[in-house]
């Protein structure tokens, strides 16, 4: 019943995207490299069959995504009048798109089990590796244009949000669309170096800042790091700009961790980052701080000195996961 529901609104989107001659495509705030591998796969495939098709991001392209086809082209800020649809990539709601209900025929689409249908046309699959599976899917189905470029950025998009294939979220059709993506030209060893091995030197001596934050819960299943705005200052670096999946992937290394917690310093108290292997849903944890995200991967704000932040969270955790508290 559900994926009858689904093939016809696949159906759907593309029949709207096909009659209109503008499309304008934005994607959530601080974009990672799903929605803009999507985002940019989506354009490139309309622009070869003769749309004018433009990306407005209200945040900036991290530099390493950049490296994307297309992605210098990417706008920065609110969609301008005169698109007659606009596509929403996994922004769940519009706010988390930071654009305006636009006076245009809207689409969105997104994994996020929490999203809500708030444009015309809504595509919604929670069980989804990424939106790049998504959009890959759509053009295949359709017979639209998948050129090399086209290609790259949707392995990118699917890559990045598997964490490279390591993630609970490899389905076998997350890995059939890759090959099939490969076998149209995206190149993986090149794909993940830029999404991998793009660093700058200086995020070597932020790792090493970094690590030394390090802080476990009682059990070891929890594990914290924090990203202080001074160590960004001595550096010369950027949040938006560091990669931070990769510190990430460092902490999930610990063979006991569960849930690896990182906290990126803002103004006003700390942005966190979770992520974790197969038994807790931090997507759950995320939304009672009101933020959201999948099981595996979630992030939310907290606006509260640095050992307060941390102490909360980990109680929060062990709380609605007792087994985290236990040993073994
Ligand atoms: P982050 O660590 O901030 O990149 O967040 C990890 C993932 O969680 C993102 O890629 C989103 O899919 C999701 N996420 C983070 N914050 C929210 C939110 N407020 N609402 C819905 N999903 C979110
Ligand atoms: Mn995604």
């Amino acid at each position: 019943m559900n994926s009858l529901k689904n093939s016809e609104i696949k159906k759907k989107i593309v029949e709207k995207l096909k009659s209109c001659n503008s499309v304008a495509i934005t994607c959530h705030l601080r974009p990672d490299g799903d929605c803009i591998g999507s985002a940019l796969g989506l354009m490139l495939s309309l622009r070869e069959i003769g749309k004018r098709a433009e990306i407005y991001n209200m945040d900036p392209t991290p530099c390493f995504l950049k490296k994307l086809p297309g992605a210098e082209e990417i706008k920065n800020g609110k969609i301008p009048e005169g698109f007659e649809c606009i596509v929403f990539m996994e922004t769940s709601a519009l706010e988390r798109s930071g654009q305006e209900n636009p006076d245009a025929i809207t689409i969105h689409i997104d994994h996020h089990r929490t999203s809500e249908e708030f444009a015309h046309i809504n595509w919604i699959e929670a069980d989804r590796s990424s939106v790049g599976e998504m959009i890959f899917e759509l053009l295949l189905e359709n017979g639209m244009p998948i050129t090399r470029e086209i290609a790259t950025c949707l392995y990118a998009a699917i890559f990045s949000d598997t964490g490279g294939f390591r993630f609970s979220n490899t389905t076998p059709r997350a890995l059939k669309y890759a090959s099939l993506l490969a076998g149209a030209g995206a190149d993986p060893s090149r794909i993940s170096r830029i999404l991998l091995e793009s660093h700058k030197k200086e995020e070597i001596f932020l790792l090493r800042k970094i690590l030394e934050t390090v802080r476990f819960n009682e059990t070891g299943k929890i594990i914290a790091a924090f990203i202080k705005r001074k160590f960004l200052e001595e550096l010369s670096l950027s949040l938006q700009n560091v990669e931070s999946e990769s510190i990430m992937n460092i902490l999930r290394s610990v063979e006991e961790v569960e849930v690896a917690l990182l906290f990126k310093e803002l103004d006003n108290g700390y942005r966190v980052s979770l992520r974790s292997k197969d038994n807790v849903d931090v997507g759950r944890i995320a939304e009672s701080f009101d933020g959201g995200g999948h099981p595996q991967a979630a992030g939310f704000n907290i606006n509260l000195p640095q050992e307060e932040a941390l102490n909360t969270v980990f109680k929060r955790i062990e709380e609605m996961f007792p087994w985290v508290k236990k040993l073994g």
